[in-house]
């Protein structure tokens, strides 16, 4: 249950790549991953961050636990600004933020038990020795699903959903505020999904978690999200409460990527109306001014071209960068 209470700002954050060997500084090349990107996340909420994959969601997951520096913008976790803090202070909240990762067995040391995978970040933060650790590591274990005769087991020994949940118990290890879940549940089986999702949203209740739920497709976030934000090419382009958004989607992109979820029912599928997106995605490499999905928008104008669209509240709570909504 979201409190009033924010937990995390993000507020015009930008994240550019340099890229190219030019030694003059107007000829440099830069890749605009993320680009003045803003939005809140409420403790105890769940947020969801969709777009297509290279729209730069990852990215911003990765600038906020700073395992990528920021080019710019803040980021005010509970009240402190940690945007340029050092490494040995970003340690304190590095336990309170943790992430989850897409692949999980890439994200796993294949040559480490479970066990130790778990129990590394207890170490690395002191919580807890000897027989109290390993009761904790049982503990999480037991949490995610699994057995504690698996401590003893490595990573190749799991299947991709057991994986992932050893993922999440070596993230709730060291009890985190925030957990940051990147594509948790794209590599997995359509069956194992719904299980993970499920499970987080279980222990979002239990431990009073809050999330960012990054995922490339708009059916993957709807049961679990609270709010969502549609990114495109580094810019958020819509932001609302999730129901609102399959309700009363806004913005063109918006409109397209809901258009291509399949509808369960075959006689209903039949009669919506799948929105095409003609057109090439624009380069994030020294992106031009204006709109970044004026190439492929199907109401595209002059202006779109020209300016770049700010994000605006158009209805409560709605927010939308297009030039056609007022
Ligand atoms: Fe389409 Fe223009 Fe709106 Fe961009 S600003 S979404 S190009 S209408």
């Amino acid at each position: 249950m979201a409190e009033n209470r924010t937990l995390l700002q993000v507020k015009e954050l930008k994240k550019y790549f340099f890229i190219g060997d030019s030694l003059f500084k107007k000829n440099r090349q830069y890749l605009t991953a993320v680009d003045d990107v803003t939005f809140d996340i409420k403790k105890g909420e769940t947020f969801g961050l969709v777009g297509e994959s290279g729209c730069g969601k990852s990215t911003l997951g990765r600038c906020i636990i700073k395992l990528y520096e920021p080019t710019g913008g803040n980021i005010i976790f509970d009240g402190n600004d940690i945007t340029n803090i050092s490494e040995k202070e970003m340690m304190r909240y590095r336990k309170r933020i943790q992430m989850i990762f897409q692949d999980p067995y890439a994200s796993l040391n294949t040559r480490m038990t479970v066990s130790e995978i778990i129990g590394e970040g207890i170490d690395t933060h002191n919580l807890t020795k000897g027989k109290e650790r390993q009761e904790r590591i049982h503990k999480l274990l037991k949490i995610v699903g699994l057995k504690h005769e698996h401590a003893s087991r490595y990573p190749h020994e799991f299947s991709g959903g057991q994986r992932q949940r050893i993922g999440i118990a070596r993230a709730l290890a060291v009890e985190p505020d925030l957990v940051i879940c990147d594509e948790p549940i794209s590599a997995l089986d359509v069956s194992i999904q719904a299980q993970v999702v499920n499970m987080l949203e279980d222990l979002q209740d239990n431990m009073g978690l809050t999330y960012l739920f990054i995922a490339h497709d708009l059916s993957m976030v709807k049961h679990i999200s609270d709010r969502i934000g549609v990114m495109y090419l580094g810019k958020l382009m819509e932001i609302c409460e999730s129901k609102e958004l399959y309700k009363n989607p806004i913005h063109p992109y918006t409109q397209a990527l809901l258009s291509s979820i399949p509808i369960p029912d075959p006689r209903l599928n039949k009669v919506s109306k799948r929105i095409i997106l003609h057109g090439d995605v624009k380069s994030p490499i020294n992106p031009p001014e204006g709109c970044r999905f004026h190439s492929r928008c199907r109401f595209c104008e002059k202006i779109c071209t020209e300016v770049t669209p700010k994000l605006i509240e158009v209805e409560t709570n709605h927010f939308v960068a297009c030039h056609l909504v007022k």
